[in-house]
């Protein structure tokens, strides 16, 4: 107990104090001091001068959610297929594209970053198409929107050849431009392409461009879950030769689930060489994939714990919001963490932990952001969560949560519940 401070007039107020906050890894409940952003201290006095306080009653404080995979161009755009069929929706996918507009893009991604805000999300890497289709609209838009949420979500744009790089002649220069407008890392879809040769093109034209603005690469790997796509392996070897170890990131690499053991892991260990980070997304897979069969007998996901055991950084995202890829979703990140873990097969109290990792501090790795824990000097950007501790959190979701950022109230959820008892 500090005897310095009590009562005294002239002691500097700070912005906000949370009081009984549990935090991972600790026995007992904190009180969090932050200011100008930052978290000043784990262990202040309760009735410390404040702005603002937050009673957390014992509930989580974590680290804010990171959405590492997110298309956020496209959200909310099923409504212009109509009834159509899956398979006729994709026919028509570049068609509908080119009708997607700036102001068009902007509102539907501004509905996402506001579900994405309240839960708790405060960084999301955003992955935008760039084709002849869409051309630079669908980046226009995106970029709007992340104007309007400045300080509340922190959005990286990824431009996106949806629409191949062999396939799409105009691709190229088109992400040349976008690096010109503001995206920030380089996106891939190598098995778009129709020939393996023309999939080895696509990956060097990618980590041509990546090299030419310096930029990260963020490429969608082996999405479907076949055996005969090898577009993960290929990304790796590229990596490896070309230097580029620790700056690409491989999402989905649902193919690598289905790989005979020896197979897989052999490409774990090159991915392990080349420092490459995977983004699993089963949400959307877990719809969408199952090796073609009726009934699916895959996940929807890759190889996540042989992953870790690799020491490789795995991470989560929401992918798809009611478009042609998906048909569902809220943007909760801890509905996005649950499913990792369960598509994953995570079931001990350790995988739990990596489950809410891979939405949090490890997604907030791959973005090159703070990645630590709750910690005096670390930036103020935090959720208090109703539940005390992470498998609550998954069991009881969404829970009630306020989202903290940058020292900064700037969402939350106040979820209710009814119930009626029998009243005999
Ligand atoms: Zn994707």
């Amino acid at each position: 107990m500090s005897n310095a401070n009590t009562g005294d007039s002239t002691e500097r107020p700070f912005d906000l104090l949370i009081t009984n906050a549990q935090l991972l890894d600790t026995e007992g409940l904190s009180v969090l001091a932050i200011r100008n952003g930052q978290i000043e201290s784990l262990d202040a006095r309760d009735s410390a001068p404040a702005a603002q306080r937050i009673d957390a009653r014992g509930g989580l404080v974590s680290p804010a959610f990171a959405d590492a995979h997110f298309h956020l161009d496209k959200v909310l755009s099923r409504g212009f297929f109509g009834a159509l069929s899956y398979q006729e929706a994709f026919a028509h996918a570049r068609d509908v594209k080119t009708q997607f507009t700036v102001a068009d893009v902007e509102d539907r991604a501004c509905e996402a970053l506001e579900l994405a805000v309240a839960q708790g999300t405060g960084a999301l890497r955003a992955q935008i198409d760039v084709d002849f289709a869409t051309g630079l609209v669908s980046l226009e838009g995106v970029l709007r929107a992340r104007e309007r949420f400045t300080g509340s979500v922190d959005v990286q744009p990824v431009a996106f050849p949806q629409e191949g790089i062999v396939t799409d002649p105009k691709a190229p220069d088109l992400l040349r431009e976008a690096f010109n407008m503001g995206a920030e890392v380089i996106g891939g879809l190598p098995e778009f392409e129709k020939t393996e040769e023309d999939q080895d093109t696509h990956i060097r034209t990618i980590f041509d461009i990546a090299e030419e603005f310096d930029v990260p690469i963020d490429i969608h790997a082996d999405y479907t879950d076949l055996e005969r796509f090898k577009t993960l392996e290929k990304t790796a070897d590229v990596t490896i030769e070309r230097g580029l170890q620790g700056r690409v990131v491989a999402g989905h690499c649902n193919a690598l689930a289905v790989y005979p053991d020896d197979e897989a892991a052999r490409v774990i260990d090159k991915l392990a060489k080349a420092e490459i980070q995977v983004t699993v997304l089963p949400i959307a897979n877990l719809q969408m994939l199952g090796s073609e069969k009726r009934t699916p007998h895959n996940r929807g996901s890759s190889r996540i714990l042989e992953l870790l055991d690799a020491g490789i950084n795995v991470c989560a995202g929401a992918d798809n919001m009611f478009d042609i890829w998906y048909r569902f979703n809220a943007m909760d990140p801890v509905f996005t963490g649950l499913m990792a873990c369960l598509s994953g097969g995570m079931r001990t109290d350790e995988d739990v932990r990596e489950a809410f990792n891979m939405v949090t501090t490890r997604a907030s790795r791959l973005m090159g952001r703070y990645d630590g824990p709750i910690a005096a000097g670390a930036p103020a950007d935090m959720v208090i969560h109703e539940a005390a501790n992470i498998p609550d959190v998954f069991r009881l979701l969404p829970g009630r949560r306020i989202h903290i950022k940058n020292g900064r109230v700037v969402g939350g959820i106040n979820a209710s519940t009814w119930t009626s008892r029998s009243q005999d």
